[in-house]
């Protein structure tokens, strides 16, 4: 179902404030966590204002420790459904259990599968039987067949509303950045599968300074949109804060992003 052969038109998904696909340029952005009704509302003010339509933030968190801040669970749905709806902006975030899809579906306009779910089959399954629109990552040891097998788990069951996102993938050099950002995965994609396909340099790069870098090699790339992290205190953030930007890096970032799609 994702192949091009059988599909040549780009898909679009229509939300209710945005769409994703085609010639159009999505941005997606928001902190890691939905950590407060409050720091939640901020942050969707300046997400829109960087011209983000989409507004992220993680309810149920997959972290790499037990340990570390698991997320508000259904209170961060809450938090996250209003602040986007009081800046007119759709909302994303992750469903990390199966039994969790009919809660997050209440809230959300796009389910994110994330890297370490990628091959959650069931999971894959419960959100294939739905028709919300699914964004799936990259697995960070995944191949290009893997992620695209992944999404016939979801099409198979009736959902094609998917989108695709690569957020870097595991090499060798961790020193510097978090994963390695596989910007030739955007028009490898895009030739195999008319899925849009956008890319994550947050997840991709995981320092702050390295996301601007890599969101204008993804967007020169020809990718779809973006999906990005931000935070007022970054030093204070719940989760992720090495790679979250501060509102005038995003909003600097996303103004070349636009200046860039000029040129495309
Ligand atoms: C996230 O989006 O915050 C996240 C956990 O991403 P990934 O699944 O790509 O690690
Ligand atoms: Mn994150």
């Amino acid at each position: 179902q994702a192949s091009r052969r059988f599909h040549p038109e780009d898909s679009v998904i229509k939300l209710p404030h945005s769409e994703i696909g085609a010639k159009t340029f999505t941005i997606m952005a928001g902190p890691c966590s939905v950590e407060s009704e409050d720091h939640i509302r901020r942050m969707a003010e300046v997400a829109h204002q960087g011209g983000a339509s989409i507004l992220r933030g993680g309810a149920f968190k997959p972290r790499t420790s037990p340990y570390s801040f698991q997320g508000l669970g259904e209170e961060g749905l809450r938090y996250l459904r209003k602040a986007a709806d009081e800046n007119g902006m759709d909302v994303i975030t992750e469903v990390m259990d199966e039994s969790h899809v009919p809660l997050v579906a209440e809230y959300t306009d796009v389910m994110q599968i994330g890297a370490r779910n990628m091959q959650n089959f069931s999971l894959l399954k419960a959100v294939g039987k739905t028709r919300i629109p699914v964004a799936l990552k990259r697995g960070m040891s995944a191949s290009i067949d893997d992620l695209l097998n992944a999404s016939e788990y979801i099409a198979s069951g009736g959902n094609t509303n998917i989108i695709l996102i690569e957020r870097g993938i595991r090499t060798f050099d961790h020193q510097y950045t978090r994963n390695t950002f596989d910007v030739a995965a955007v028009p490898v994609l895009q030739k195999l599968t008319h899925y849009p396909v956008i890319v994550d340099p947050s997840h991709a790069v995981g320092a702050w300074d390295l996301v601007a870098p890599a969101a204008y090699a993804g967007t020169a790339a020809g990718a779809s949109g973006m999906i990005v992290e931000i935070h007022d205190h970054p030093e204070k953030a719940m989760s992720d804060g090495p790679q979250a930007l501060k509102p005038d890096t995003y909003l600097t970032m996303t103004k070349r992003v636009a200046a860039l799609r000029q040129c495309m």
